[in-house]
């Protein structure tokens, strides 16, 4: 898989699983693919793990990247064993000598490297430098980093330049894309929960998106990394970067609904996630917007008195209640989905 250039941009997680146990990573890895993962990261902490990734790189279906700290000896490893990429901080690895042999043997394998740095990890020179921690001493690392392998001739480089803060991450990231042609890899770094951490990704990862910057995102979240997988489609698909799946358009009710909309959007969301075809589907609560809603969604619903009128394609398909509506939305969305196939193409 490409990332740059006009490669579209990828959805990365990271597995939670110890990668010692290959079974467990491959039933993750497994699990995120088919959510729309589209490259997996997992931590390579010791030989051990390096060992067990050879045959998790060759069963996994999307792209591996080892993520490695400190020793340079486990980067070597992880190529060896078949990464298709790797990610380091070329500023925790002490030995220059280790960082050259690395960026040799990924030239020699065409493995490119992501070149990661934190918030959290300047060095006390450059915090100094810059005053502390800020978008400054953070574009700094980041360049500082680069120039590590730069220096060994490796320019195979994806840079990433994460911090908590949002705001901070949007200004890092502003002045990178000025000042370097290489991929970057988005996120908002320790994000936290599902709920505040997909808000601050949305608004990080998002605000740099609309203005054309970033090739592959992470949206990092103290939850499931299936979550992080989903968060991150719907930020690209709001943007307009992703068809793929199911764009759910539901009214917030108010004090004009008459039917039970709220537990039916949720039971609806859940469905719907296992749909990967483009599609628009409308749940709507009451008269005032709904048919107009439903009417240009691909099937909708429009709540009335304790009934919805389901549409398809802008016409009114049949009146259902409360609780045929739901297994009526689902088959038309079934049949639609069956005449596209033959069709070829919504
Ligand atoms: S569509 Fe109707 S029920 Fe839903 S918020 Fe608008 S007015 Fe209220």
């Amino acid at each position: 898989m490409r990332v740059g250039g006009n490669a579209p941009i990828s959805v990365q997680s990271m597995l939670t699983t110890d990668t010692r146990n290959v079974q467990e990573s491959l039933s993750e890895i497994m699990r995120l693919a088919d959510g729309g993962c589209d490259i997996i990261r997992l931590a390579v902490p010791d030989a051990e793990a390096a060992a067990a990734l050879k045959d998790i790189c060759l069963h996994s279906p999307i792209p591996v990247v080892a993520d490695i700290h400190y020793d340079y000896r486990l980067a070597l490893a992880a190529i060896r064993a078949g990464a298709n990429a790797i990610r380091i901080n070329p500023g925790n690895m002490r030995e220059e000598e280790g960082v050259r042999e690395i960026a040799t043997l990924a030239r020699k394998r065409s493995v490119p490297i992501r070149v990661g740095v934190n918030s959290g990890s300047i060095s006390k020179e450059i915090r100094n430098l810059y005053d502390g921690v800020n978008a400054q001493s953070l574009a700094y690392s980041a360049y500082q980093a680069c120039q590590a392998l730069e220096k060994f001739g490796f320019e195979d480089i994806c840079v990433s330049a994460k911090a908590s803060s949002p705001l901070m991450m949007i200004e890092t990231y502003r002045m990178l894309s000025e000042h370097f042609d290489y991929p970057l890899h988005l996120g908002v770094t320790e994000a936290g929960t599902e709920r505040e951490g997909t808000i601050r990704s949305a608004v990080g990862i998002g605000s740099l998106l609309v203005d054309g910057i970033g090739d592959t995102i992470r949206v990092s979240l103290t939850a499931d990394p299936i979550q992080e997988v989903k968060v991150g489609i719907s930020i690209l698909r709001s943007l307009g970067l992703r068809d793929e799946g199911v764009r759910l358009i539901s009214c917030p009710t108010c004090g004009r609904t008459e039917v039970d909309l709220m537990n039916m959007a949720a039971e609806l969301e859940e469905k719907l996630s296992l749909i990967k075809a483009p599609l628009t589907v409308a749940l709507m609560g009451c008269s005032v917007n709904g048919p107009g809603e439903a009417r240009e969604a691909d099937v909708g619903l429009a709540g009335g008195r304790g009934f919805f009128l389901l549409f398809r394609k802008g016409d009114i398909i049949r009146k259902v209640s409360q609780e045929e509506a739901i297994p009526a939305l689902m088959a038309e969305i079934a049949k639609l989905l069956e005449e596209s196939e033959q069709t070829n193409g919504i």
